[in-house]
């Protein structure tokens, strides 16, 4: 019996997956969260997940910009040790077993369209609101990249206020709600906080009745029902799914946004709007996705 290995190499925990079959949506036969150290370490990890189960393929995620014919990282904001180098490739190697790299947002993104929140739906656009935002448009399990690979940056579509984001323009729907922006526009408005607080204590702050913090939240989950209507009006997706750890936190943050959506909709036709189900495990299922694809 053959299987597909995803590898979820995050910032701070690496997730493996083994699936029974080489289509990609078989029955899990293990998965295992680790600490995320450099590759030597991730090489015996892998060794001891896989054991003795044959592998037809792998795939592992790689956060940030890599040459997709040479699976070369160029940059990586959050793993420097990988710039310059082929993880895949250096794996592959080393456990004997053919791979390939996934950028780390459309492996989430496939993972939640193909077998998450939209898997009974053929055309699906994902938006992942983590530190940064992630979005992708899945029609028939492919992604839509683009003419160029950069399609889905819902991220950066500029929606509101004069905050400067990392690109380099103002007022993106970061800056209103990506995790760690949360954080600092609560700062902004209540200046006796000194560390720069996390989405995760802005929520607790906001249901404790912090009023600032309520007030962040509302900012942010309106700037998202900007953003639903947009990619409503530009794509017409099936269904839109929306994850991340931000989106842990729904009713602070996504259903006001559904709601607010709902309500300002004029000529869209909006899609369904659903949370995403897959959780923390959804890149890793798009990476077993992903190595089902180089088999097929
Ligand atoms: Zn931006």
């Amino acid at each position: 019996m053959n299987a597909l290995l995803g590898i979820d190499y995050g910032g701070t925990h690496t997730k493996l997956l083994l699936v029974d079959g080489t289509e990609g949506d078989g029955p899990v036969l293990a998965r295992e969260s680790v600490p995320t150290a450099g590759l030597d370490v991730l090489v015996q990890d892998v060794r001891r997940f896989v054991g003795d189960q044959p592998v037809a393929r792998f795939a592992m995620t790689v956060a940030g910009t890599f040459d997709a014919a040479t699976g070369v990282v160029r940059r990586s904001v959050n793993m420097p040790w990988l710039d310059g180098t082929a993880p895949a490739q250096r794996i592959s190697a080393a456990v004997g077993i053919p791979g390939s790299a996934v950028q780390d947002g459309i492996a989430t993104a496939v993972g939640e369209a193909t077998l998450g929140a939209g898997r009974d739906a053929d055309d699906v656009f994902v938006i992942a609101i983590g530190t940064g935002i992630a979005g992708a448009h899945i029609v028939g399990g492919q992604v839509r990249a683009g003419a160029h690979g950069g399609a889905g940056e819902v991220g950066h579509v500029a929606i509101a206020g004069a905050h400067r984001c990392s690109c380099g323009q103002t007022g993106c729907l970061e800056t209103l709600i990506g995790g760690g922006q949360l954080g600092l526009r609560w700062v902004e408005q209540s200046a006796s906080r000194a560390d720069p607080p996390t989405a995760r204590d802005v929520v607790v702050a906001a249901e404790a009745g912090d009023e600032a913090a309520q007030a962040v939240l509302a900012q942010a989950s309106d700037g998202l029902a900007r953003a639903l209507l947009q990619v409503s009006a530009l794509l017409d997706p099936g269904v839109i799914v929306i994850g991340g750890g931000v989106a842990r936190s729904p009713s602070w943050t996504v259903h006001p946004a559904f709601e607010r959506a709902r309500r300002e909709a004029t000529f869209h036709r909006l899609p369904e709007m659903r949370l995403a189900e897959l959780g923390v495990w959804a890149a890793a299922h798009g990476a077993v996705l992903a190595a089902a694809d180089e088999v097929g």
